[in-house]
C-alpha cells in the first residue's frame, strides 16, 4: 500500500526511533529516499527542446532536473519525428526493431503508403511491466494505447493542465504503478512560431505549470518520494533556414526520367520510386533495376545543400531494413527541404538530435550530468532501476550515469 510506510520499513523507522528517541513523524519526513521506487512517471512533452530549459527556465522543471541527473546531448532515432521517436522512447528499441520509420511510410510487403504507424513490433516498457505484474496506465501516449496499460485516457494534446488532470485523477482512482504521459503544446507552438518565440515559451511554461500541480498531486498523494520521474521529448525543433535545395528529391528524380509517386494518390502499378515528405525525403525504390538504382541515387547526390543516407548509414542508425527506405535525402545545415525562410519551425532531419532528457527520483543520482545517451536508453535504464528484466528487443543500454551509487 503506498500511502503508508511497508511493514519492515515501519520496523527499521521504530527501531531508529527508539534508538535515537525522535518522534516517528519525524523520522518518517527525514527518511531517505527509497532505493527502489514503487512508481514510475514516464513525461514526454512533444517537440521540448533541450534548450528551452535555459533559454525559458521554466522553474518546477528546472527543481526537479536540479534534484536529479540531466542528460546533457539526449540523441534520438532518425528520421527526427514524432511517430518513431515516440515509439522507440516507449520500447527502447530502434525502427529497425519497432518497424515504426517515419509519421508515413511505405511498407513494401504490403504496397502501400500507411500514414499512421501504430504497427509496432517491439514490447513497450507497459507491458514488460505488466507481465511483472505492475498495473499500468497511459495519458495522451498513443504508443501505448492497448499496448500492455491497463488504463488508457486522451486529453486535449495540448492541453497541460487538462493533463495533469487525467494522470492524478487516474493514480488516484486505479493506483498503476507505471504511468507514461504526453504533454504536446511544445510541438504545435514550435511549429508555428518557431523556437525562439513567445508562443513556445507559452507553452513551456504551460507545461511546466502542470508539471509544477503534477508534483503538488503527488505529494498530496503521499507518493512523490516514491516516484521516479523521467522528462523527456520525442525531437527537438529547429527554425527554418535561410537557404534551400534547388530541386526536391521527388522532382529530381522526375527530371531523371523516373516515374515517382509521392502520395498514395499517385502509386500506380508502374510506380518505380516512392518519395515520402517527412522533414527529410525518405526514398523507396519500388521497381527499378541496379543500374536505374545507380542513377537515382547519383541524381539525389547532386542536389546542392543536402547529403544522402545510404543504406550502410541507416543501418548504423538503426534504421529499419525496408521501412525506412533505401535512401534518405537530409539538409545539410542552413538548408532546409522547403519552406525557404518561413517563421516557424521543424523537425526531421539528421542534424536535429537536441531532445530534453533528464530523471529524478528514487534509483536516480542527485544533482548529476551525464554527457550522452540515446532515447532507446531510457527504458532500459528505468527497468534497471525497478529491477525488472528488459524484453529481448530493447536495443538500448541502460545508462550508469543516471544510477544512484
Ligand atoms: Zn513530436
Amino acid at each position: 500500500m503506498h500511502r503508508t510506510l511497508s511493514f519492515p520499513r515501519i520496523v527499521v523507522v521504530l527501531f531508529l526511533c527508539s534508538l535515537l528517541g525522535a518522534p516517528v513523524v519525524a523520522q518518517e519526513k527525514s527518511a531517505a529516499r527509497p532505493a527502489t521506487p514503487k512508481y514510475i512517471l514516464f513525461l514526454t512533452a512533444d517537440g521540448f527542446r533541450t534548450d528551452y530549459l535555459d533559454w525559458y527556465a521554466p522553474p518546477n522543471l528546472k527543481q526537479l532536473c536540479t534534484e536529479g541527473v540531466r542528460v546533457l546531448h539526449a540523441t534520438n532515432v532518425f528520421p527526427t519525428l514524432t511517430a518513431p521517436n515516440m515509439c522507440s522512447l516507449v520500447t527502447g528499441s530502434y525502427p529497425r526493431t519497432t518497424g515504426i520509420a517515419a509519421n508515413a511510410q511505405y511498407v513494401k510487403e504490403q504496397d502501400k503508403i500507411v500514414l499512421k504507424n501504430r504497427d509496432n513490433k517491439a514490447e513497450t516498457i507497459a507491458e514488460t511491466l505488466h507481465k511483472a505484474g505492475w498495473k499500468t496506465a497511459a495519458v495522451n501516449q498513443f504508443m501505448l494505447e492497448k499496448r500492455g496499460t491497463d488504463f488508457y485516457v486522451s486529453t486535449d494534446y495540448d492541453d497541460a493542465a487538462a493533463t495533469t488532470v487525467a494522470v492524478l485523477d487516474v493514480l488516484k482512482n486505479k493506483q498503476p504503478r507505471f504511468v507514461g504521459v504526453i504533454y504536446g503544446a511544445t510541438d504545435h507552438a514550435g511549429h508555428q512560431h518557431g523556437p525562439r518565440s513567445d508562443e513556445v515559451k507559452k507553452a513551456v511554461l504551460e507545461i511546466d505549470a502542470a508539471i509544477g500541480v503534477l508534483v503538488k498531486g503527488l505529494k498530496d498523494q503521499g507518493i512523490f518520494d516514491e516516484t521516479l520521474m523521467v522528462f523527456s521529448s520525442d525531437h527537438g525543433m529547429s527554425a527554418y533556414e535561410a537557404k534551400q535545395p534547388a530541386t526536391d528529391a521527388a522532382e529530381t528524380l522526375r527530371k531523371a526520367g523516373f516515374r515517382v509517386a509521392t502520395s498514395a494518390e499517385q502509386l500506380k502499378p508502374d510506380t518505380q520510386i516512392v518519395v515520402i515528405a517527412n522533414g527529410v525525403r525518405v526514398i523507396y525504390f519500388r521497381d527499378v533495376t541496379p543500374e536505374q538504382k545507380e542513377k537515382a541515387t547519383q541524381a539525389l547526390a547532386a542536389i546542392e545543400g543536402t547529403e544522402v543516407l545510404d543504406r550502410k548509414r541507416l543501418d548504423a542508425l538503426g534504421c529499419h531494413d525496408n521501412r525506412s527506405g533505401d535512401l534518405i535525402v537530409s539538409p545539410l545545415p542552413g538548408y532546409v527541404m522547403n519552406g525557404v525562410g518561413r517563421t516557424g519551425g521543424l523537425h526531421g532531419q539528421f542534424t536535429e538530435r537536441n531532445p530534453i532528457l533528464f530523471f529524478r527520483g528514487p534509483g536516480a543520482r542527485k544533482g548529476a550530468t551525464v554527457e550522452g545517451a540515446q532515447n532507446i536508453d531510457v527504458v532500459p535504464t528505468l527497468l534497471s532501476i525497478v529491477k525488472v528484466v528488459p524484453a529481448a528487443t530493447v536495443d538500448g543500454r541502460v545508462i550508469k550515469g543516471v544510477l544512484a551509487k
